[in-house]
């Protein structure tokens, strides 16, 4: 099997199956840290792989399985392999779904038949596909199961109505039952057309964390103790064994932030030792850190690079934003007012999140002071604004000071 090489995430509606479709097309439930199920931790992102087959005798498309389950061949093709990251449960937040699209190289948009659409969640993880400029994807419709055949059909052409007036316009929609595996072939049909592996950069080497880790045991003897593990994607170049490494933003200390810089003792992805970290699946960096600084999630959102690679923080933005018209994840769609002075913001920046609070506002350049700086490279800072007590998101900007 092929290691995996490209992300792709499933958005939408808390309660519209996608779980059960991961589970329907890898044969696996997302898989979590154990631990985090515990503890509550603020961005549960799961992952399952994928190692995709064409069956060379009729075409047939499937997953995880060494055989065709439409004809029996083995004349089997391994045509890649897909890591599937899914928010879990009710941690479908857009604060998670913005973190977790840093990492998505394109989405699948899951909508059930049984509900009228959109549902406003629906709405706000299409807009936040559009913001982040995920334009590779497919839509999923699922629970047909449930339903006679012209309400499938109704149901669709609303999906149809709602894409027409959006950014995807020639997207495929696939009617499918995780339950009953119906047409999960055509929609890993659509996937391996639809969804193709993005040729990588060159670039400099970059991997975002998502999560971070204190593996060790409690008590485990000081010459025992692994190193602080990072987990994440690569997002361009690659990571070796043996290579010294530096995390932005580093930790807060007495007014200060201080850089981090480490060696990388051991790579895993898929649950496989490799030598070499490339882009694409879920990956775990194990460096020479005291592992307690990796405790829970506490260097999630921080941008690894080769030392001295990565660019200094800024502690403040200078931002030309583009507002939507309408709070589009809400049932009421009220107006988006404009950015005011003295506000608090939430903003993404890749995989980075931090607090905002606006200092001036002249037009569209928004000057904004920062609680964790960051680092600034091309990318687009997706802006939310609380609303009835959670973050919504409001639009994007982009930073003046970047240098192209
Ligand atoms: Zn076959």
């Amino acid at each position: 099997m092929k290691l995996p090489e490209i992300n792709i995430g499933l958005v939408g509606h808390v309660a519209h199956g996608k779980t059960s479709l991961v589970k329907s097309l890898t044969g696996k439930l997302t898989l979590t840290h154990s631990e985090e199920l515990k503890r509550g931790i603020t961005i549960k992102l799961g992952y399952a792989d994928a190692a995709i087959f064409k069956c060379k005798d009729c075409n047939y498309y499937f997953a995880n399985n060494n055989f065709c389950p439409n004809c029996l061949s083995k004349n089997i093709e391994n045509t890649r392999t897909v890591s599937f990251l899914d928010a879990p449960g009710h941690e479908t937040l857009m604060i998670t779904v913005l973190t977790a699209s840093a990492l998505m190289d394109g989405a699948i948009l899951v909508i059930a038949a049984n509900e009228k659409v959109p549902q406003p969640q629906t709405k706000e993880h299409l807009k936040a596909l559009e913001l982040s400029e995920i334009k590779n994807i497919v839509i999923a419709q699922t629970k047909i199961d449930l339903l006679e055949k012209e309400k499938i059909l109704e149901n669709y052409n609303q999906i149809k109505n709602l894409i027409s007036k959006s950014f995807l316009k020639e997207v495929p929609i696939i009617p499918i039952s995780s339950v009953y595996n119906v047409n999960i072939n055509y929609l890993i049909e659509a996937i391996e057309n639809y969804i193709p592996t993005p040729k990588r950069k060159n670039g400099k080497a970059r991997f975002f964390a998502v999560r971070s880790f204190d593996i060790n045991k409690p008590g485990t003897k000081v010459k025992d103790l692994k190193g602080a593990v990072l987990g994440g994607s690569v997002i361009s170049g690659k990571f070796e064994i043996g290579e010294e490494v530096e995390i932005k933003p580093g930790i807060f200390h007495e007014g200060k932030y201080y850089s981090l810089s480490g060696k990388i003792v051991s790579i895993q992805k898929s649950g496989k030792n490799v030598e070499v970290a490339t882009p694409g699946g879920l990956t775990g960096l194990m460096l020479d850190l005291d592992p307690s600084i990796a405790r829970e999630d506490f260097l999630a959102g921080r941008v690894v690079g080769k030392l001295n690679e990565l660019p200094e923080e800024v502690k403040s933005l200078e931002l030309e934003v583009n507002l939507l018209e309408r709070f589009v994840g809400t049932e009421e769609e009220k107006i988006v007012e404009p950015i005011k002075q003295n506000e608090v913001l939430l903003l993404h920046a890749g995989v980075q999140r931090t607090i905002g609070i606006v200092k001036n506002v002249k037009s569209e350049i928004v000057e904004v002071e920062l609680k964790m700086p960051i680092i600034l490279e091309n990318y687009r800072i997706l802006i939310s604004r609380q609303l009835f007590g959670s973050w919504r998101l409001i639009g994007y900007g982009k930073s003046l000071q970047e240098k192209y």
